[in-house]
């Protein structure tokens, strides 16, 4: 099969696209013949270097296609039928896991990280990661929401507790999860504060609903909020921007407000202000991806059509290098899908 690879880790030089074997399902797998792939930055740390990735490594965490092969003991999917790929990898047995919370189980490892993942004609998945598409969803749709929509969902449903009429802040709208968080805080009914870079996103941010846009470059963001929130704060912070904001996020967080934290694509070791901490009685909560029931409420509304993943292009595998340097850059609005080449497609201009 024709895959996206690399064998040491680097810059988009390391990148290589061409044959690899053909893997064979084991008990309670299944071999996905990918229709559509979707990048994100998690990608692009694991072709950084991250020392637990084995070499040489597909990368890919997100992905959509058919079943090719099942494997022994695999009961209710067959060849033919079109599925999505939950990344999040579980052993289900672990404490965590047995009380309903695979994504914090023990050895939870992530597809295209810890195993060879979706940016390839075919990709090996467990079974109980894989979900059939709902009717009306693109292969391209399916790829591109499962892991920003379901970090983004867990975040603002299951840690941040987001009611009808909060506020929440959410940093860098133009990333992914970002972008998630802003369409699934607006439907849970919040106000939201989103900040960006450039009038464009800004535009783009305040038609999807954002009641204020702040561009960072040009503006203090706790000052805006302070001013916004008749200096109150607001009542959660979606930060996974890391060391670049974190002091913004202390400080616009109301008094016994919550900040969750999903990420750190600035850095991971941020200043840090204790006493406001205590003194404003903060929730600071952790999160990452989601758990079973996270990821089914989450399709069932994607499947309803009230949230659908913004695809910034479609780009075949043979041109990932450009993908990587597009989403490192930060010039995508939305996602950027990967496919296999296919006759008669027509591919957007080169970058
Ligand atoms: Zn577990």
């Amino acid at each position: 099969m024709k895959a996206v690879f690399f064998r040491k880790h680097g810059g988009n030089e390391v990148l290589e696209y061409g044959e690899r074997p053909d893997p064979t399902p084991g008990p309670g797998e299944v071999l996905v013949s990918i229709a559509a792939a979707a990048m994100n930055h998690l990608d692009i740390f694991v072709r950084n270097g991250v020392p637990h990735v084995p070499l040489p490594q597909i990368p890919g965490a997100d992905g959509s296609g058919v079943v090719h092969e099942v494997g022994e003991g695999v009961a209710g999917l067959a060849p033919g039928d079109r599925v999505l790929v939950q990344p999040g990898l579980f052993d289900g047995v672990c404490e965590f896991c047995r009380s309903g919370e695979q994504s914090l189980c023990v050895k939870f490892r992530i597809l295209g990280e810890h195993l060879p993942g979706t940016f390839a004609e075919k990709a090996l998945v467990p079974a109980r990661n894989l979900f059939p598409i709902p009717a009306k969803i693109s292969f391209e749709q399916a790829a591109a929401f499962p892991l920003t929509y379901q970090t983004a969902w867990r975040l603002i449903v299951g840690r941040g507790e987001v009611r009808p009429g909060d506020t929440v802040l959410i940093h860098g709208i133009g990333g992914g999860v970002g972008w998630a968080a802003l369409e699934i805080a607006l439907l849970c009914g919040a106000r939201v504060i989103a900040t960006t870079s450039g009038p464009e996103k800004a535009r783009q941010a305040r038609s999807a609903g954002a009641e204020l846009v702040v561009d960072y470059t040009a503006e203090d963001v706790g000052e805006a909020v302070r001013r916004h929130t008749d200096k109150r704060g607001v009542d959660l912070v979606v930060d996974s921007v890391g060391e670049k904001t974190w002091m913004t996020s202390l400080r616009a967080v109301r008094r016994g407000g919550r900040i969750v934290t999903c990420g750190a694509t600035s850095g991971p070791n941020p200043a840090e202000e204790i006493r406001l901490i205590f003194w404003k009685g903060i929730s600071i909560l952790g999160s990452t991806m989601a758990n079973d029931r996270e990821f089914h409420a989450l399709l069932a509304v994607v499947a309803s059509g009230r949230l659908s993943p913004r695809i910034d292009r479609v780009l075949p595998f043979a041109r990932a290098a450009e993908a990587y340097r597009l989403l490192e850059e930060g010039r995508q609005f939305g996602k950027i899908v990967l496919v296999p080449e296919s006759a008669g497609r027509r591919w957007p201009d080169g970058d």
